[in-house]
């Protein structure tokens, strides 16, 4: 593993200095439009250290798909707190090499706690026996083997870690660091991350890649509803292609928006430059 060329950087907090943890003592008890605002300048590592140790200390984890970019923010993890629950959702219709893939993750970061959530047997065979579900209507397929399956694990945690960016969809565009998913904070710590900065990362840190990444494949869902993108696409044209849906649904508020708008969309040059030590 490759140190980082700048460690300063790495570990600075708003203008390089790192906070003291004493400078959030009030941290648990705010908003998230509060925490957001708060957290503006912290670098993704700090985030995610503060969520862990003092936002939900013992009650915090972080939900991967073990997909194209998922590494970052689980080496991010691993380097704050290896021991955090990771949560990733098992649909029973993932690539065996996604499977592969998060064994590999599991071993290399030292992920000790990783928890694969399945979908109720009782809801299959209610609602999808023969398994093809997601050619009828993937909206209730997403709902029974990533929505509830997620909600039932998330019920002992007050906050949970994801790894989504702004760039990545335009519903994503206004998503702020931290929101409100019911009772639970929910930590976006990659927000104002591009994809050319995962993918520095990635190789600064010597990061292995989703085996299907090297295929066309930039973002990885179910196998039967993901297809490789061309060169000129988005990286999340492959996901459901040809229908009217972009997200599976857990990251849809109650409200029904796909991210709460807690306050208006940076400029990308407000977000840094720096990759390690990334602005969130
Ligand atoms: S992504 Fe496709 S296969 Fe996976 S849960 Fe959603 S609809 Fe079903």
């Amino acid at each position: 593993m490759v140190d980082d060329p700048n460690p300063e950087q790495a570990s600075g907090g708003r203008n390089g200095a790192t906070p003291g943890r004493a400078a959030w003592p009030e941290a648990a008890s705010l908003e998230a439009a509060a925490l957001d605002r708060l957290f503006a300048g912290a670098s993704a590592e700090d985030l995610i250290a503060y969520a862990v140790r003092d936002l939900a200390p013992g009650r915090a984890a972080v939900v991967s798909s073990f997909g194209a970019d998922s590494v970052v923010l689980l080496h991010l993890v691993s380097r704050v707190a290896p021991d955090t629950p990771v949560l990733f959702i098992d649909t029973a219709k993932h690539f065996a090499e996604t499977l592969a893939y998060r064994d590999t993750l599991a071993e290399r970061l030292g992920l000790v706690d990783i928890r694969s959530v399945t979908p109720q047997p009782g809801r299959l065979a209610a609602l999808d026996p023969d398994g093809d579900l997601h050619r009828r209507d993937a909206d209730l397929c997403c709902r029974i083997r990533k929505q509830e399956p997620l909600e039932t694990a998330l019920a002992g945690f007050d906050l949970w870690i994801n790894g989504r960016r702004r760039d990545q969809t335009a519903d994503r565009e206004a998503m702020p660091l931290v929101e409100r998913d019911g009772d639970r904070l929910k930590i976006n710590p990659l927000a104002g991350w591009a994809a050319s900065e995962i993918a520095a990362y990635r190789t600064i840190h010597a990061l292995p890649r989703h085996p299907l990444s090297a295929k066309g494949y930039l973002s990885v869902g179910c196998a039967p509803c993901t297809s490789p993108v061309a060169d000129d696409e988005d990286a999340r044209a492959g996901r459901w292609r040809g229908r009217d849906k972009t997200e599976c649904g857990i990251h849809i508020a109650r409200n029904g928006e796909t991210v709460r708008v807690l306050r208006p969309v940076r400029g990308r040059g407000q977000d840094g430059d720096g990759v390690p030590g990334h602005k969130s």
